[in-house]
C-alpha cells in the first residue's frame, strides 16, 4: 500500500529521508521546506555544515524560467555577460551568468528547516527503500529514502575528467576584470585542454581557477595551486590574501549505459545529483539538473520509494537519451585532437551564434544546432573525427 506522507504524522513515523546535504540534497529538501509543509522529511548530511566548500556558477539560461524561484534566493553574485579568450579568439556573451556559494545554502537551509528535519554530522552507512541505517549504528525508519550522496564509484563508465584548483583572491587594488571569463585558454597547455577560469564578485576578489581536461582524474592540487599564483603574477595581480580555496574533479561522460548508475538489480531508491547521473556531460555541471528535480519532487503526489524511483530513473534516462549527442562531442574533443590542440575544439565552438552556445550549455540543442556543431572544417583530423564519434567503449 502507498504510504502517503502528511502533516498529522508524528515526529515517530517513518518519513521521507534525504541522505546527503550538497547541492542536490540541500536543493530537494529547501524546495519540499517552501512548497511542500505537508511532506514530513529529515535530511542527513556527513558533514558539519551543508553543501562542502564549493562556489556553483551556471548560466542564466540554463535554468528554466519557472524553476528561478527556488535559486535566485541563493545567488551570491550575478552578471549580465561573460568572455572567453583563446589564441585567436577573444567573445563577449551577452548572457548572464550567475554564482551560489555553499556557506549561502548552508545558511538558508538552517532559517528554512525546524532543527528537527536534519541531522549534520551524520554519516549513512547504507540505505534501502524503507531504511537508513547510520554509521553508529542507529537505523532510521523511512516511508521513502533518496540517495544525494555525491558521485559514487563509477567503474564502468567510459569517462574523461574536468580537474581544477580554484583560489579566491582579496586584493589591494582593483584586479581589472569586468566580468566572468569563463575560458581564457591563453595559457601553456597541458594536460589536455587547459584554461583559467576567473569570477571577479568584486573589484578587489575574485576566483580564479586553473583547469584542465584531462584523460587522467589525478590532481597534484599543490601543483595547480602554485599555478594560479604564477598565471596572476604574469598578469601584474598579487593577492593580498587567499580567502578560501577549492578543488574539483569532475566527470566528462564519453559513453556507457544509464544501467551502471541505476543497475536494475539495485533496490528501488531514487536518486539524486552526481549519484543520478544528474550532470552536464561536458561540463560535470550539475547545478541546473539539481535545481529542476528539485522542483520536480514537489510535484509529486506519491512519496514512496518505489514510485520516486520510477519518476526519477524516467527522468535520467530521458535526460541520457536526450544527451547522447555531448557524449560524441566529447569523443571528439578527448579522442580526436591532440591533447595540446584541444583547445581548437573549443575555439572553434565558439565560432557559434550566442543563443546556440547557451542552448549548448543549457543541453537544450536543436536538431539544427546539431547540424551546425558539426558543419564545416573540423579543426581536428576529419577521419579521427569521424571514428571517435562513431566508438564506443565496450
Ligand atoms: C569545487 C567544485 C566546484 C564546482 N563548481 C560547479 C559549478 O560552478 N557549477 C555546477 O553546476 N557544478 C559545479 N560542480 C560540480 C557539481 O555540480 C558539484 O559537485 C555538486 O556539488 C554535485 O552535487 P551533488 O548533490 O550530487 O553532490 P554534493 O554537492 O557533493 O553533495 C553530496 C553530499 O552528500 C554528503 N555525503 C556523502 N556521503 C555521505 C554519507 N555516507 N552520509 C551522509 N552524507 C554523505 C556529502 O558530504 C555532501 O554534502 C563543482 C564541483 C566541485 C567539486
Amino acid at each position: 500500500m502507498a504510504f502517503r506522507l502528511g502533516s498529522a504524522m508524528t515526529a515517530s513515523n517513518p518519513k521521507l529521508i534525504i541522505a546527503g546535504g550538497g547541492l542536490a540534497g540541500g536543493l530537494a529538501a529547501l524546495a519540499l521546506a517552501e512548497r511542500r509543509p505537508d511532506v514530513d522529511f529529515l535530511i542527513v548530511e556527513e558533514g558539519e555544515r551543508f553543501g562542502g566548500n564549493h562556489v556553483w556558477s551556471f548560466f542564466d539560461s540554463d535554468v528554466a524560467d519557472c524553476d528561478h524561484g527556488l535559486i535566485e534566493p541563493l545567488v551570491a553574485r550575478r552578471w549580465r555577460d561573460h568572455e572567453v579568450r583563446f589564441p585567436n579568439r577573444n567573445r563577449t556573451l551577452g548572457f548572464g551568468y550567475s554564482s551560489v556559494r555553499s556557506a549561502d545554502l548552508d545558511a538558508r537551509m538552517r532559517k528554512a528547516l525546524a532543527p528537527s528535519r536534519y541531522r549534520l554530522g551524520s554519516r549513512v552507512a547504507e540505505l534501502g527503500p524503507n531504511h537508513v541505517t547510520l554509521a553508529t549504528g542507529e537505523r532510521l525508519a523511512a516511508s521513502a529514502v533518496i540517495d544525494a550522496r555525491g558521485a559514487g564509484p563509477l567503474p564502468r563508465l567510459d569517462l574523461a575528467w574536468q580537474k581544477f584548483v580554484g583560489l579566491t583572491c582579496r586584493f589591494e587594488d582593483d584586479h581589472g576584470i569586468a566580468r566572468p571569463v569563463i575560458m581564457d585558454a591563453c595559457v601553456d597547455q597541458d594536460d589536455g585542454y587547459r584554461f583559467v577560469y576567473s569570477l571577479p564578485f568584486s573589484a578587489t576578489q575574485m576566483l580564479v581557477e586553473d583547469t584542465y581536461y584531462s584523460t587522467s582524474p589525478i590532481l597534484d592540487v599543490p601543483l595547480v595551486r602554485c599555478r594560479v599564483g604564477s598565471h596572476l603574477l604574469r598578469r601584474g595581480l598579487e593577492p593580498a590574501e587567499i580567502l578560501s580555496q577549492e578543488a574539483g574533479v569532475l566527470p566528462i561522460l564519453l559513453g556507457g549505459r544509464l544501467e551502471d548508475l541505476w543497475s536494475a538489480s539495485d533496490p528501488p531508491v531514487a536518486r539524486l545529483g552526481l549519484r543520478g547521473g544528474f550532470f552536464h556531460p561536458t561540463t560535470g555541471y550539475s547545478l541546473p539538473d539539481a535545481v529542476r528535480n528539485a522542483v520536480l519532487l514537489t510535484e509529486q503526489a506519491e512519496f514512496t520509494s518505489d514510485a520516486l524511483h520510477a519518476v526519477f530513473r524516467r527522468r535520467a534516462e530521458a535526460l541520457w537519451q536526450q544527451r547522447r549527442f555531448y557524449q560524441r562531442l566529447n569523443r571528439m574533443l578527448f579522442r580526436a585532437a591532440e591533447p595540446k590542440r584541444r583547445y581548437r575544439v573549443l575555439e572553434h565552438f565558439y565560432r557559434l551564434p550566442e543563443p546556440l552556445i547557451a542552448r549548448f550549455y543549457a543541453g537544450r540543442l536543436t536538431a539544427l544546432d546539431k547540424l551546425r556543431i558539426l558543419s564545416g572544417r573540423p579543426p581536428v583530423p576529419v577521419g579521427r573525427a569521424m571514428t571517435a564519434m562513431r566508438e564506443r567503449r565496450a
